[in-house]
């Protein structure tokens, strides 16, 4: 089966390296918020050239402490996308805010800016892009559109770490950028693990306030803060597994571009291309069908895994389904719902696994 991921691929020299830093946390007698934290937290901030990053439990905690960092909370809105994880939007409500949804791109599934600015309201405080499957696409011209609104630009960077816009990496361009460490993301700890990343020390100094009860010395409470700390092992695994992020990147790269050099098909279109390799970094390679269900049963039969990110859009969800949106609709949102497929595309795929990947999807007739 060539599966979506497959971890026990992981080159031998990594997992007798993450066996070593296991060793050291287990030796060291320090679990939660040590020195291996710290170390994790300044060698993140550099892969991403940020000022400062904040180690915390999850991605989902990553944004709803970031927009607490901000000062945004009950009474105010945040407009976001319809088509990623529910975890973006359930961020936002769990804060206590409210989230609007505008619709995307449909050569992208990235958020559509004139959509956004239709939603705007006197009580919009941020729109929060998610840089979707991967792609880092003019996060400037959204910084640029909050600026002149005189609300706040914020990037769910949880798929796409390293991922960079004219030399300049996703999660230096928000007011914070939350990243997820899930297992499958393209870096990802053994368990969970999260983190923001912001340019603003008061940002940062809140965020570490609030992930630890709103702690700020021993026994001393600020705010009413949150247990979301980043633990040692998977500050020590994620050291590990980030001197290996560029490599897998670039992996991740090489069969992207057989794929849009490969696959030839009236029936399946690969997303648009980035308009530099540096803006994607792969999290999903995603085409669009119209006959998705039939694609997904003929890549099976074949040994190939496939799912769809997403089919269930945020405002067809039970609890969400209320949420304020585009006057307009959702019309794309919706049918890149029904017709996204995302093909295998982890790093250690083979050859002829691309080779049969490309040949599976060409011999599809529907
Ligand atoms: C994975 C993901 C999250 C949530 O991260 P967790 O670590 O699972 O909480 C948020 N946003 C996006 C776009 C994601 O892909």
């Amino acid at each position: 089966m060539i599966r979506m991921n497959d971890f026990q691929r992981d080159p031998a020299e990594l997992v007798e390296a993450e066996v070593g830093a296991f060793a050291r946390v287990a030796r060291s007698g320090w679990y939660i918020l040590g020195k291996e934290v710290e170390a994790f937290e300044k060698e993140w901030a550099q892969a991403l050239g940020a000022k400062h990053a904040v180690g915390v439990a999850n991605g989902l905690d990553a944004i709803e402490i970031g927009f607490r960092a901000l000062g945004i909370g009950p009474g105010d809105e945040v407009i976001t996308t319809p088509m990623t994880a529910f975890a973006t939007v359930l961020a936002v409500l769990r804060l206590g805010a409210t989230p609007a949804l505008a619709d995307i791109r449909p050569d992208t599934g990235l958020l559509d800016l004139e959509s956004v600015a239709r939603l705007r309201s006197p009580r919009t405080r941020a729109v929060m892009l998610v840089h979707l499957f991967g792609q880092a696409r003019e996060p400037d011209r959204w910084r640029d559109y909050c600026a002149s609104e005189k609300i706040h630009f914020v990037e769910d960077c949880a798929q796409s770490h390293l991922a960079a816009w004219n030399g300049r990496r996703a999660g230096t361009f928000g007011a914070f950028a939350a990243h997820s460490f899930y297992p499958t993301k393209n870096l990802g700890a053994l368990g969970d693990g999260g983190a923001l990343t912001t340019e603003s020390s008061e940002v940062a100094m809140a965020a570490a306030k609030l992930r630890n009860y709103g702690q700020t010395e021993r026994y001393r409470h600020d705010l009413l803060g949150m247990n979301s700390r980043l633990d040692e092992v998977q500050a020590a695994l994620l050291r590990e597994r980030l001197k290996w992020l560029e490599r897998f990147t670039e992996r991740r790269r090489e069969i992207a571009s057989a794929y849009y050099d490969g696959i030839r098909n009236s029936l399946v279109t690969p997303l648009a291309k980035p308009i530099a390799p540096e803006n994607h970094v792969y999290h999903l390679f995603v085409v669009r069908s119209p006959r998705r269900e039939r694609l997904i049963a003929h890549l099976r039969e074949r040994g190939i895994e496939a799912i769809p990110h997403y089919p269930y859009p945020v405002h067809q969800q039970a609890p969400t389904r209320e949420l304020r949106r585009d006057p307009r609709g959702l019309k794309e949102t919706e049918a890149f719902a029904r017709e996204c497929l995302s093909l295998p595309c982890h790093p250690h795929l083979s050859e002829n696994e691309i080779a049969a990947v490309v040949a599976a999807v060409n011999g599809f007739s529907g």
